[in-house]
């Protein structure tokens, strides 16, 4: 699943080079720095991987949602439709933009849906926040002849699906802007870091100048460099870029493990009747960081965690009580408790967040387990997880096992 199941020599090489110079910055100092640019490295790195014209580092995958939003020209009172499953971050992201999120249905893809999109529309919505849930990726054949249709701007937060794609075309490339995330339970890992991605040359160029207070990096005099906007300090270390470098050459093979696996896995629970998995447009686009089991119901999924919990069976998150990426979980959100006012408390809420109306997201997340793929199991290990799984739920469908 994760990155940091695998680090050690390379990681510290990549780090020790920093340590050499003390050069920690990423911007200027080229006498004292020796040729070492590991933020630059890092992007390159990024870049290739994904296919993106530009990449862009900084401090975490949530300063990159907001970079990535904030380049792409959202701003204050737009409405920004967004999905209530998804880790926090985007919500807030929307949120501190000055924008209101407007909440719309995921289906069993885990993102939303094209149909949801089009249902929660108004004359305000400017853009759409689409998030690549679970390490899949949304159907965007469906969703981009919405987004065409209606001349609104896309924006991907791809904060779990690095290294995953529709049709060749890799998640956070589809929109404006996009994003990846890099904390310590990605598929890569800087420790804390994040990563923004476009082909639009001025999108690039206003996430470099906004991340680091509107400084445009023109020249070697920091201070009395152009700054064509106004920013903020989202800026990456050369330390954690040194190790997400090390970590985003590892993906393709965590990819190609982590597939295998899921692959067996599905074989074999397939077999289980009354049991599905969460809709994968592309098959061969899956970054595979979780297998996405479907139950037939609520009461069923609820049933089967419960027996997964008395056999000991470890490594799943049931998101419709137990995690924070759920908006049955977002009291501050429905309930308006905030530090400082935001333009929700200015301008007023969209939509009454206490009484939002999504049941097909409310059904889809409640049938829905997800295991953490390892790209590290061993053949013996995926076997042994399926038939602890398949017992589990076998016995809560009352099949015989
Ligand atoms: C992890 C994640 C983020 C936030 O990333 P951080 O690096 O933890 O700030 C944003 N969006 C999604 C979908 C994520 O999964």
């Amino acid at each position: 699943m994760a990155g940091t199941e695998f680090y050690g020599a390379e990681e510290r090489k990549e780090v020790n080079d920093v340590l050499e110079t003390g050069i920690f910055f990423r911007f200027n100092h080229d006498a004292q720095r020796n040729g070492i640019w590991k933020a630059r490295e890092f992007e390159t790195e990024v870049a290739k991987l994904v296919g993106a014209k530009y990449a862009h580092a900084v401090s975490s995958g949530s300063t990159a949602v907001s970079c990535a939003l904030a380049s792409a020209g959202i701003g204050a009172g737009d409405e920004v439709i967004v999905p209530p499953f998804t880790y926090i971050a985007t919500i807030e992201a929307v949120i501190f933009a000055g924008a209101l999120p407007v909440f719309a249905e995921i289906d069993e893809t885990l993102c939303l849906s094209a149909e949801g999109i089009k249902k929660a529309i108004t004359p305000k919505t400017k853009a759409v926040c689409l998030v690549h849930m679970c390490g899949q990726m949304a159907n965007m054949d469906e969703i981009m002849s919405v987004i065409n249709e209606h001349n609104l701007i896309l924006v991907e937060d791809a904060g779990q699906a690095l290294a995953a794609s529709y049709n060749g075309i890799s998640t956070g490339l589809w929109g404006k802007t996009g994003c990846y995330s890099f904390d310590f339970f990605k598929i890569a890992t800087a420790g804390e870091g994040g990563v923004m991605v476009t082909n639009d040359e001025n999108a690039y160029k206003l996430a470099d100048n906004y991340s680091d207070h509107g400084h445009d990096h023109i020249g070697n005099n920091r201070g009395m460099e152009n700054h064509p906007v106004l920013g903020f300090n989202f800026r990456i270390s050369e330390l954690h870029a040194a190790i997400g470098l090390v970590q985003t050459r590892r993906v393709p093979m965590i990819r190609e493990n982590n597939n295998k696996h899921k692959k067996l896995l599905m074989n074999e629970l397939g077999k289980i009747d009354g049991l599905g998995f969460a809709t994968i447009p592309d098959p061969n686009g899956d970054s595979a960081t979780f297998l996405n089991l479907l139950l037939p119901n609520t009461m069923a999924a609820q049933s089967v965690v419960d027996e997964f919990n008395k056999n000991g069976v470890s490594g799943f998150n049931y998101w419709y009580t137990n995690m924070y990426h759920f908006i049955n979980q977002w009291g501050h959100i429905k309930n308006g408790h905030v530090a400082a006012k935001t333009n929700i408390q200015l301008l007023g809420a969209p939509q009454d967040y206490n009484n939002l109306d999504l049941p097909k997201t409310q059904e889809t997340v409640g049938r829905l387990i997800s295991f953490g793929i390892k790209a590290s199991w061993s053949d013996n290990e995926v076997n042994s997880l399926a038939e602890k799984i398949s017992i589990c739920i076998k016995s809560v469908l009352n099949q015989h096992v």
